[in-house]
């Protein structure tokens, strides 16, 4: 910021190096994704790169025309599809492994009006659960349906490899350790829904933010080019769900049964609101999250608990852990410890306010 300061897009030879810098960014993350450097527009992360490819193909949709989403996908692509096609969303239904059917994605590709866009994510933000992108991808591509795959939990966490067979796909610099505000829309003719400006060859308008596009591919480089032992921190993750199964019998896990992420672990405890866990939690030095981040303060709008209708009791015990690829096995044993000083603390203060209460 204090050196690479000036606009890039002014005129001058300062102007050109930060341009450079910025265009060996936007080739080394294509590079991963294995992709034309051309196909990637900066953007203010993934919440802007979904509501764009919406709002950019509401223009050219006939006016009947529907989209196709999943269950489970973050409010970026819910209310954006609704805002841009209102009453015209359908939803596919919710498996109980908190995945989806593909067949019945075949089923609405072969309709005789078929959607004019498919949106199901690569993974949950929730669950963690990986839903079989790969297939609908294919698919799509079968039946010449342009296909939105919001894969912002994947950088960092699973392989980027085949990601291009989607038409779009989106990420968000802060999932993979980088700054908060910037991630990115890939795609042949991707383009923001922001203009006014000639910047990003004209696919979005406004000053290009540098310091946070660099950051993004600094954090890129170090955690996303080449991935962890994923098997290894998955099995950190399962051993942390044992010892909580242990002390937790009634416990119950999300998404469990189907493959997920090896960062996230989702599950409903059976006692207790989970804002009341957070706060005992937090004070023992771990934050962990209720439903989704965006539902903490919505009790009960978590995607996947309505998915998967849970119960308004039970989506108010709902829990989940993230971790990233430097947690360690004494980090998750920790964990498990402070869930269960949290349990006795919490069933004791539970006990003393039934006495007072009476
Ligand atoms: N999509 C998914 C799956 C996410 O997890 C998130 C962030 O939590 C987003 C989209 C939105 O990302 P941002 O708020 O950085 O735009």
């Amino acid at each position: 910021m204090s050196e690479n300061w000036s606009n890039p897009s002014s005129p001058y030879r300062a102007s050109a190096l930060v341009r450079a810098s910025m265009q060996k960014s936007r080739e080394e993350i294509c590079a991963t994704y294995g992709v034309n450097p051309d196909h990637l527009v900066f953007t203010s992360g993934a919440t802007e790169a979904n509501n764009s490819v919406f709002s950019n193909l509401e223009r050219t949709a006939g006016e009947s025309s529907r989209v196709l989403i999943s269950p489970y996908e973050h409010p970026s692509i819910s209310e954006a599809a609704q805002r841009w096609f209102p009453h015209r969303v359908d939803c596919l239904s919710a498996k109980n492994d908190g995945s989806i059917f593909i067949d019945e994605v075949e089923n609405y590709l072969r309709n005789e009006s078929p959607p004019c866009l498919v949106a199901v994510m690569a993974a949950s933000n929730e669950s963690g659960v990986i839903q079989p992108w790969k297939e609908v991808a294919l698919l799509c591509r079968e039946h010449g349906i342009p296909y939105l795959c919001d894969s912002t939990q994947f950088p960092g966490k699973a392989s980027l490899h085949e990601l291009s067979l989607c038409t779009y796909n989106v990420a968000s610099a802060h999932k993979f350790g980088g700054p908060k505000g910037i991630g990115w829309l890939l795609g042949e003719d991707a383009s923001s829904l922001l203009v006014g400006g000639m910047q990003e060859k004209g696919r979005r308008g406004g000053t290009e933010n540098f310091p946070a596009i660099i950051s993004a591919s600094t954090a890129w480089e170090s955690a996303v080019k080449t991935l962890p032992n994923t098997n290894k921190l998955a099995s950190l993750r399962d051993d942390f769900e044992t010892q909580m199964e242990n002390f937790f019998p009634d416990i119950k896990f999300i998404g469990k049964d189907a493959p997920r992420l090896w960062n996230t672990s989702l599950f409903v405890l059976p006692s207790f609101d989970n804002l009341k866990w957070v706060g005992k939690l937090d004070k023992l030095g771990f934050q962990i999250s209720t439903g989704s981040a965006c539902a903490t303060n919505n009790v009960g709008e978590s995607p996947v608990a309505s998915a998967l209708k849970l119960s308004s009791e039970k989506t108010q015990r709902l829990l989940r852990v993230s971790s990233w690829q430097s947690h360690s096995v004494t980090d998750w044993e920790q964990l498990s410890e402070a869930f269960q000083k949290a349990s006795i603390s919490l069933e004791e203060e539970f006990a003393d306010s039934s006495v007072i209460s009476f």
